[in-house]
């Protein structure tokens, strides 16, 4: 099928919801960190698939066994077992932790991770602590969630027991716990907020809290799992308080590269969740979400407590075994990390340049430069120049790059970039 854009926006325009505000772009084809649209144009994406195509378009893995699996099963429901479903929960607990329940989206696995959290608690535990400019999803559970006003607009009453405390701010957080309290919700690296990544001590003071007072501490990793920030998943760079304490090194405790090429050495040490979502990469750009549960919480998760049709499905399970398998074999946890050095030594110098760039955040492939101006301008602008980025929190211009990405397309982009930002700040 070929049309063009114009003609495919006339059709939008006659029988599609109007909810999303769309470039006028149809996209047609993807290769690794390329994309091409209907009119023959290549671009460069940095943001693919909003965070889902994790190993870039059409990663040659997956893609087979999607291809192997769609001949055999495509749908089976979870009155019977299937093999993909238990090998891809194993390889999540080999490199993570505990059992998997699965779904298809973030939003899901979070309303599976709010239940988990008041079933796993005494009967009258509700309430949940989540924090300021969080993003968790746009069901109505996961939208109660996500502390950001704008999203809330209209849609009340909410759902009950939610409240929300400033990021990074232990004290707060612990002015909030009560009897009825039954989790807090966090993501140690907000993505949609802006990139912004739990200071170091953060997430280790949060396991203590909820140790103290019996909570379940649940991280919202649909954005940062599956490699996105150089390890496997991103609370494994946080260091627990023994762990620290035991450590000679300042903060940022251990050795980023050596974390990248064993993650699996310090989970022992890092601040570990009682229950974890993922989705977004979790099978490379498959809709797949999971939510991950230590053994003794899991349990709470009986027959008839909760369930999703199509969660767990064949087709979904191959396409996250095939993409586990992809970063292990091509060893793309190091990838991630020497590329996002390559991009922070760029944007490093670019800072040094531009007074407009305020602040530089940047974990693996999640990368948030924050202006002094409006950060809107730059998306069109990268564009034009066949460069796809995102703009988030008015300011803030994202980069969520396929962590497979190679250091020619780094350079390739960031030059880009760097254009787009010399002359936005020119005519600042
Ligand atoms: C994208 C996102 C979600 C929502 O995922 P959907 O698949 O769109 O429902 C939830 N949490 C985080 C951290 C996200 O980035």
């Amino acid at each position: 099928m070929t049309i063009t854009t114009a003609d495919n926006i006339a059709v939008f325009d006659q029988y599609v919801i109007p909810n999303y505000t769309r470039y006028p772009i149809t996209l047609v084809r993807g290769e690794g960190s390329h994309v091409w649209d209907a009119e023959g144009n290549r671009y460069l994406d940095l943001f693919p698939g909003w965070g889902c195509n994790i190993l870039g378009y059409c990663p040659p893995g997956v893609v087979r066994a999607i291809q192997e699996q769609v001949s055999r099963l495509i749908h089976v429901p979870n009155t019977w077992y299937t093999e993909a479903q238990g090998e891809f929960a194993r390889l999540l607990h080999t490199h993570g932790f505990g059992k998997a329940f699965f779904c298809n989206s973030g939003a899901e696995a979070v309303e599976g991770a709010i239940k988990l959290a008041r079933l796993a608690t005494p009967e009258n535990r509700y309430k949940i602590i989540t924090f300021h400019n969080s993003f968790h999803g746009r069901t109505l559970g996961a939208l109660t969630a996500t502390a950001q006003p704008k999203y809330h607009a209209g849609l009340g009453p909410l759902v009950a027991g939610f409240s929300y405390a400033p990021f990074n701010d232990l004290d707060a957080v612990e002015s909030l716990v009560d009897d009825e309290t039954c989790g807090i919700l966090i993501e140690p690296i907000q993505g949609e907020g802006g990139v912004n990544i739990a200071a170091d001590d953060f997430l280790a003071g949060l396991r203590q809290l909820a140790d103290e007072h019996g909570l379940m501490l649940i991280f919202d990793e649909v954005q940062t799992g599956m490699g996105r920030t150089g390890t496997w998943f991103a609370y494994q760079q946080w260091k627990s308080r023994e762990s620290r304490a035991e450590s000679r090194e300042p903060e940022f405790g251990v050795d980023r590269k050596s974390l990248a090429l064993d993650s699996g050495l310090s989970s022992l040490d890092s601040v570990c969740p009682d229950i974890m979502t993922l989705a977004k990469g979790l099978a490379g750009g498959v809709a797949c979400g999971a939510l991950i549960a230590k053994d003794e919480v899991a349990t709470a998760l009986k027959p008839g407590t909760h369930a999703s049709t199509f969660g767990g499905n064949p087709l979904a399970m191959a396409a996250g075994i095939a993409t586990v398998r992809m970063i292990e074999e091509d060893d793309l946890l190091t990838n991630c990390t020497e590329m996002s050095d390559r991009f922070a030594g760029h944007i490093a110098e670019l800072a040094e340049e531009l007074s407009i760039i305020e602040e530089v955040r940047i974990r693996g492939m999640m990368i948030g430069i924050d202006l002094a101006i409006p950060a809107t301008p730059a998306v069109k602008k990268c564009m034009d120049r066949g460069v796809l980025v995102n703009a988030t929190h008015d300011t803030v211009v994202r980069l969520l790059p396929a962590i497979n990405i190679t250091a020619e397309q780094v350079d390739e982009g960031m030059a880009v970039i760097s254009d787009v930002l010399r002359e936005m700040a020119a005519e600042a």
